[in-house]
């Protein structure tokens, strides 16, 4: 597969996950509502989120 394929892909998986930093559960949520702090954890109901994936900013 070409990679720059792999990674449209990939950054479509993963940007929507978000990572429970207190139980680690994965949530998958809009990243805008993360960031407003609409969302929480469904197992421990912490608004402490981390993306799944690393931000890559080019
Ligand atoms: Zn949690």
């Amino acid at each position: 597969m070409p990679k720059t394929k792999v990674e449209a892909v990939t950054k479509r998986l993963y940007e929507r996950v978000f990572v429970c930093m207190k139980c680690n559960a994965k949530i998958r949520a809009d990243a805008r509502k993360v960031k407003l702090g609409k969302v929480k954890c469904r197992r421990c109901y912490s608004k402490q989120l981390r993306p799944k994936s690393k931000e890559r900013k080019i």
